[in-house]
């Protein structure tokens, strides 16, 4: 397992990337926090954490280093969770400064910092975390990192006194900010809060799992634990995207489009959405306060697995319709008599299916959605299958709501097939279906029982068809076509009434075969085991047909189960009781209506691909 484990392509790629920029030595390590120019310019680690949890990491990755300006990002998530989005845009905007970390980038009327990836802004988001008492806040502050890292982390005391001794450049920022009422507290604790803040010491493999967490809607994907409200994880990574990388932000959309944050002590975290976070550690630092590497990592992985978020992958309008076909082509197992089938092929045009595949993202489910409603008044009954669906986006799921209200207005019926596991969607349509007050959704566990059961409703609709009476019942039957009046005595004499109750199995799959039956009431379901508990039905057959005769040919054993759906009735007619002679004009019929279905069973294939 753990061979294999090193042998995977991503692992490989990881290290083969580690080696080819490990001789890169551009750059300087940060000086001006005295403490940091103690870092070995040689470290060097990539770690990349999935959002399944898998962990990949090469290098140095178990080094710890301090996060430094990451923790803004993570900061900024705790200060909208406590107070809000527009109470933290009303000290901190959103824009792009263009200028350096420490630049005191203030907007002029209102004294507030341009984003909170600057300093002046992320002093002011440290400003405004909730707590009794500044260690109280600092404790929150660590609490939040811990969710994110999946384990208690600290302080570097040595790297913040450090800082605190030196940085009398933030502490200005910090008595700027208090000017303007952007910060209401004492300057003074504020930006010693954010010192410690910048202080916390991670490793590489801490910086992905922090991006996988933001990628994973702010559940760490190992530990489960929420670490942050997903309602905030959009705006984190919206100002990561535009602010997170200094004054190369523009650059690093461009080349790796990622939403990302580097800080001065080396690390860059970087996040795909709904895929994977990527952590980077080297400390040697260019010119824009980047770590070197760690942008070449990032540009060159982004090139290499064509990760960039902007990337076009998919054209999400094409193929979520697998198949498309109507009632009068496609029918229900449940083998009706000829005059049903007429009706059925006359009026079946008035049920529409569509299976449909793959994800339903906006462009494709309003395609979808035109189709249908191209043949509008042509439609009673629309059956959507969603088996092969494997997501369905909230746009999405705004349209279907919509459509089963225009459906619930116009008497129509829209029924859903294979939506078992796709929660959020059935959750939005149950409360559609309240908001149009319509009585049910219509859920079917299968295709084939939403056909059946529009069939049943057209089939109301028309004429009943002659079905037959009990006591000719066999006159009827296909079996029976073109036998004299003296060999239907002769069938009628030999065969016996039976009963069964509703559910009440007439033969196991398995059980030896000496009889055929005829059906004079209710209905009886053929059916294979497919699973454990699992079963497929067959065929339903209804009076006036029957079942068990395909013995008759094989001369082996039940190859289905049979099972009385409703009560039913029939007739039973054991093989050994039919005259030699009669025997070839039953075999005769029986080959003419297995050839019948066949070739109705071909032309569905054709339709169904
Ligand atoms: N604590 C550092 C400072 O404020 C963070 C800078 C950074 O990582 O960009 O100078």
């Amino acid at each position: 397992m753990t061979a294999l484990l090193h042998a995977l392509p991503i692992q490989a790629y990881l290290e083969a990337l580690h080696q080819r920029l490990s001789d890169i030595r551009d750059g300087e390590v940060a000086s001006y926090i005295p403490e940091l120019s103690r870092a070995d310019p040689n470290w060097f680690a990539i770690a990349l954490v999935t959002v399944d949890g898998h962990v990949y990491q090469v290098g140095d990755s178990h080094q710890e280093f301090t996060i430094q300006s990451i923790s803004k990002a993570i900061t900024y998530g705790l200060a909208l969770e406590d107070r809000g989005v527009e109470a933290v845009l009303a000290k901190v905007g959103v824009e792009p400064s263009g200028e350096a970390f420490n630049s005191i980038s203030l907007e002029k009327d209102t004294g507030r910092p341009f984003n909170p990836m600057i300093n002046a802004g992320a002093i002011a988001t440290t400003g405004l975390i909730e707590g009794k008492s500044w260690p109280d806040k600092l404790a929150r502050i660590l609490q939040r990192f811990e969710k994110f890292v999946g384990h208690p982390v600290t302080v570097d005391e040595e790297v913040y006194c450090s800082e605190r001794d030196t940085g009398h450049r933030n502490r200005a920022i910090a008595h700027l900010l208090r000017n303007a009422n952007i910060i209401e507290e004492f300057p003074e604790e504020v930006v010693d809060l954010y010192f410690r803040q910048c202080s916390i010491r991670v490793t590489a493999r801490d910086l992905a799992l922090m991006g996988a967490t933001l990628a994973n809607n702010g559940v760490n994907p190992i530990t489960s634990v929420c670490a942050q409200q997903s309602q905030y994880v959009d705006k984190m990574l919206s100002v990561m995207t535009t602010c997170g990388m200094y004054d190369y932000s523009g650059n690093w959309v461009y080349s790796v489009g990622m939403p990302a944050k580097s800080g001065v002590g080396g690390g860059i975290m970087a996040v795909l959405p709904g895929q994977f976070g990527l952590g980077v550690f080297s400390p040697l630092l260019d010119r824009k306060g980047n770590s070197f590497r760690g942008v070449r990592v990032c540009e060159e992985l982004s090139r290499d697995i064509g990760v960039h978020l902007l990337k076009v992958v998919r054209a999400t309008s094409a193929s979520v319709v697998r198949v498309h076909y109507d009632g009068a082509c496609i029918h229900s197992r449940r083998q009706r008599l000829s005059g049903d089938r007429e009706a059925l092929a006359r009026g079946g045009h008035r049920i529409q299916v569509y299976e449909l595949q793959g994800e339903l993202m906006f462009a494709s489910t309003d395609s979808l959605i035109r189709s249908i409603a191209s043949q509008w008044d042509d439609t009673d009954f629309l059956i959507l299958d969603f088996h092969r669906v494997v997501d369905i986006a909230a746009a999405s799921i705004h349209l279907f709501t919509d459509l089963l209200a225009r459906f619930a207005a116009s008497g129509k019926h829209l029924l859903l097939t294979g939506t078992e596991d796709k929660y959020a969607f059935r959750r939005a349509i149950a409360r559609g279906a309240r908001t149009c007050g319509l009585e049910r959704v219509f859920e079917f566990e299968d295709t084939d029982r939403a056909l059946e059961f529009c069939e049943d409703q057209l089939l109301g609709r028309e004429p009943p068809s002659s079905a037959p009476e009990p006591d000719d019942v066999l006159r009827d039957q296909y079996l029976c076509q073109d036998l004299s009046p003296a060999e239907m005595a002769r069938l009628q004499q030999v065969t016996r009434r039976l009963s069964f109750q509703p559910g009440e199995h007439i033969f196991q799959s398995g059980d030896a075969a000496t009889s055929l039956f005829f059906v004079l009431r209710g209905h009886v379901d053929l059916v294979v085991r497919t699973g454990q508990r699992q079963e497929r039905r067959l065929v339903t057959v209804c009076a006036g047909m029957s079942f068990g005769e395909f013995a008759l040919a094989t001369g082996q054993g039940r190859s289905t189960a049979a099972r009385a759906v409703a009560a039913v009735e029939c007739m039973e007619l054991a093989f050994a009781d039919i005259d030699a002679d009669l025997k070839p004009k039953l075999m005769g019929n029986l080959a003419r209506e297995l050839a019948r279905r066949l070739s109705a069973e071909a032309k569905q294939l054709q339709i169904l691909g």
